[in-house]
């Protein structure tokens, strides 16, 4: 990226979950994929935590993790590159909150706020779901989401997170490195 295109950059942080297959693995293939889109770096990437599923219990625990990225993209065009990814990974949708190989949330995108059919922004289910707070609030401790609403790890939080996995393998720097 050149120093013109990053004056026209924004932040974003994308929430990432799998629980089929080599979960880590995934995560990790997910990564070096938004690292290669068009005029975009990852510039950093929270632990993996083991969570329980959020809504239909009778299914594997996920793997989550957040990262923050720094793009050229528009809200929509980096919303379809994320669908793409769950669909090259292959992704098959059965019902709402079924297992997945992948799952790619756009949780914030700079002050942006928006309600269309096929995006919101902020991602709504952010404040509620631990599997998000927790991994967002490591890498983004002081984060103030658009609308005004701080982060916090609270009681009642939905998809708990039950333990800290580790790093995930990337193209990213990692945790004491960065
Ligand atoms: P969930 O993540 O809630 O389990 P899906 O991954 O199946 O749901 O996503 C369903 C649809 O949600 C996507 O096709 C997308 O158009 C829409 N959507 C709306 N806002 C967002 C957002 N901020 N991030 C990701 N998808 C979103
Ligand atoms: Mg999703």
């Amino acid at each position: 990226m050149t120093s013109d295109d990053q004056a026209l950059t924004c932040t974003a942080y994308i929430g990432l979950g799998s629980n089929l297959g080599d979960r880590l693995g995934n995560l990790s293939k997910a990564l070096y994929e938004i690292a290669g889109f068009e005029q975009t770096t990852v510039q950093a990437v929270s632990h993996a935590y083991e969570s329980e599923p959020a809504y239909l219990s009778e299914q594997p625990n996920f793997l989550n993790a957040v990262c923050q990225i720094c793009t050229v993209l528009e809200p929509e065009q980096l919303l379809g590159c994320l669908l793409g990814i769950e669909d090259r990974m292959g992704r098959v949708r059965t019902c709402a909150n079924d297992p997945r190989v992948i799952d790619l949330d756009l949780l914030v995108f700079g002050e942006c706020e928006l309600s269309t059919e096929r995006l919101t922004l902020p991602h709504p289910g952010i404040t509620q779901r631990d599997f998000v707070v927790t991994p967002l609030l490591e890498i983004a401790p002081t984060l103030v989401l658009p609308g005004g609403v701080q982060l916090r790890r609270t009681d009642g939080l939905i998809g708990r997170c039950i333990s800290d996995a580790g790093p995930i393998p990337g193209p990213h720097p990692t945790r004491g490195s960065q």
